[in-house]
């Protein structure tokens, strides 16, 4: 895996957001292998879909790609809040690959995906609705909220420059599959509050009263 992005491909764009979206999704669809099953051929779906960016065509997970100028930051900037919320019940909603680069080297920094098994509805925050004058008046988009998702559920095959072994992403990707058997969303809900109390006690042994004595936002 090379860290650098090709400035080739970009060459013929004029404005830094589209460079930066041909950049980073030809990064992705060349260097990144599927967390799910480990094959290397992530493929693009054509533009315009709206579920997700990118499918494996081994095992069809679907991954939609984030990306992030300098650091990760708590949130995500996402589109609508509704649809987001009608997706998060339905089996084709996809698997976020969230990417931070550094635009003075045009490399990437940070790279992980968070599976789809994550997604409840306490991590997605209603921005506030567009004003009645507005072209689109009373359209409410969303933030993604990082620092509401357990250490588990990001999982990283860049982190702070550095690559992670296929193996460890594999095996990290396996450990979170459980959730997926989980259909009940408020059951859902309670088990990844659980992780990050657990994340936030920061033992491997701990009591019941290292949980309830903490704080948690
Ligand atoms: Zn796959």
């Amino acid at each position: 895996m090379k860290l650098v992005f090709d400035e080739k491909i970009a060459e013929s764009y004029k404005s830094a957001s589209q460079k930066a979206r041909v950049l980073t999704e030809c990064w992705v669809d060349n260097e990144i292998f599927c967390p799910n099953c480990g094959c290397l051929n992530i493929d693009k779906y054509p533009s315009g879909r709206p579920v997700a960016d990118f499918y494996c065509a081994n095992c069809r997970e679907d991954y939609e790609l984030k990306s992030k100028q300098n650091g990760i930051g708590m949130k995500i900037v996402d589109s609508a809040y509704r649809t987001m919320i009608e997706r998060l019940s339905e089996a084709n909603n996809p698997n976020f690959f969230f990417l931070n680069y550094d635009l003075t080297n045009l490399a990437v920094t940070n790279f992980f995906v968070i599976p789809k098994h994550f997604f409840v509805p306490e991590i997605i925050e209603k921005r506030k609705a567009l004003s009645p004058t507005a072209r689109r008046a009373g359209w409410a988009g969303c933030n993604i909220l990082l620092n509401h998702i357990p250490q588990t559920g990001k999982i990283f095959f860049v982190r702070d420059g550095r690559i992670e072994p296929k193996e460890k992403v594999l095996a990290d990707w396996r450990k979170t599959l459980f959730l997926r058997e989980e259909k009940e969303v408020s059951a859902k809900g309670w088990l990844l509050d659980t992780m990050r109390c657990v994340d936030k006690v920061g033992k491997r042994e701990f009591t019941l009263n290292d949980v309830y004595g903490l704080r948690m936002n």
